[in-house]
């Protein structure tokens, strides 16, 4: 139901133009398909996988014999899944985090996007489900990470491991390992700065973070998050291309969804980029993260 809630935008924009495409055209022909791209690029679908589903469409609404606009609609959903799993299993991905012993997720991300806010949701999700969470503050760089990250340390009853504003991100995150395993944690989620206005810098600082990781937990990170801002659209997509060209991302956190009609751009990432989408964040209150479900959220729409 939160689902439903928070994707009220996107549905009530996609939904409508559907019906109305589905009411003004009775047979399937060449405009139906094309009014149908124009609707799916402008809901933030991404140009190239609108293509790949539009072929798609064309080839299944001729196998099927296909006449009715009406009965489209649900080939429409069916592709719409389809297309986001691409060549994999149709399973909702889990955070690879049940390692016995310390779990790290590392999170990335431009500043603004909801990096302290995933952080501080995921924290109570994961506190909920019987695990010991600890944050590490490695947002050394922005004025006002810290104190955040601790008022949802506060909020959600986890500890936070910090330094002071400026100081080595990377100390931080060995000090947060060390603390997190004296506890005996569950899981480490770990903040880092998100400054793109300096690209190399920012990536160094990631690289040289990723490699205390790696040293002192073998097998870690186990996620490297991406966080992104849906209402961003194709300037997300750009980030997303970014930050895996010189990390390797194994999840998104798409944020923010509540706040734009453009939902499609979930679609897109896992298309173009082939990187699962794990988390969607649907408001600003704790407990507003969900688990990234596709054919929830495609049927969703249509609902
Ligand atoms: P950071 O700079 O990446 O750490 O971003 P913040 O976590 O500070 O988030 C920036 C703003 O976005 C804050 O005002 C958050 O409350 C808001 N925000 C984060 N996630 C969501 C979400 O899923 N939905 C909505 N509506 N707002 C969000």
């Amino acid at each position: 139901d939160k689902f439903k809630e928070g994707l009220s935008k996107t549905r009530g924009s996609f939904s409508s133009k559907i019906n109305d495409l589905v009411a003004r055209y009775r047979k399937v022909d060449e405009d139906f398909f094309e009014d149908l791209e124009e609707i799916l690029i402008s809901a933030d679908v991404g140009v190239t996988t609108v293509m790949d589903l539009i072929d798609e469409l064309k080839m299944e609404v001729k196998r099927r014999n296909i006449k009715d606009s009406n009965d489209v609609k649900e080939v429409i959903s069916e592709k719409l899944v389809d297309i986001y799993y691409g060549e994999d299993d149709e399973t909702i991905e889990d955070l690879n985090i049940h390692h016995d012993g310390l779990n790290i997720v590392l999170f990335v991300g431009v500043n603004g996007v909801g990096k302290t806010t995933t952080i501080g949701k995921l924290a109570h999700r994961l506190k909920n489900e019987g695990k010991k969470v600890v944050l590490a503050a490695g947002d050394t760089f922005r004025a006002g990470a810290i104190e955040q990250l601790e008022v949802w340390g506060e909020r959600v009853g986890v500890e936070v491991i910090k330094h002071s504003e400026g100081s080595d991100p990377a100390a931080v995150i060995f000090d947060g390992i060390q603390a997190a395993k004296s506890r005996g944690a569950d899981v480490l989620l770990c903040d880092t700065a998100g400054r793109l206005q300096n690209k190399v810098n920012l990536m160094n600082e990631l690289s040289k973070v990723k490699r205390v990781i790696e040293r002192e937990v073998p097998g870690a990170p186990h996620e490297v998050l991406l966080v992104l801002d849906a209402t961003t659209g194709q300037n997300a997509m750009s980030q997303a291309k970014t930050f895996s060209e010189s990390t390797n991302v194994t999840g998104i956190v798409l944020s923010k969804l509540d706040g734009t009609a453009k939902g499609g751009i979930v679609l897109a990432i896992r298309n173009e980029l082939d990187i699962p989408v794990k988390f969607v964040g649907l408001g600003e209150k704790v407990d507003d993260l969900q688990q990234f479900d596709p054919n929830a959220f495609v049927y969703g729409l249509f609902a």
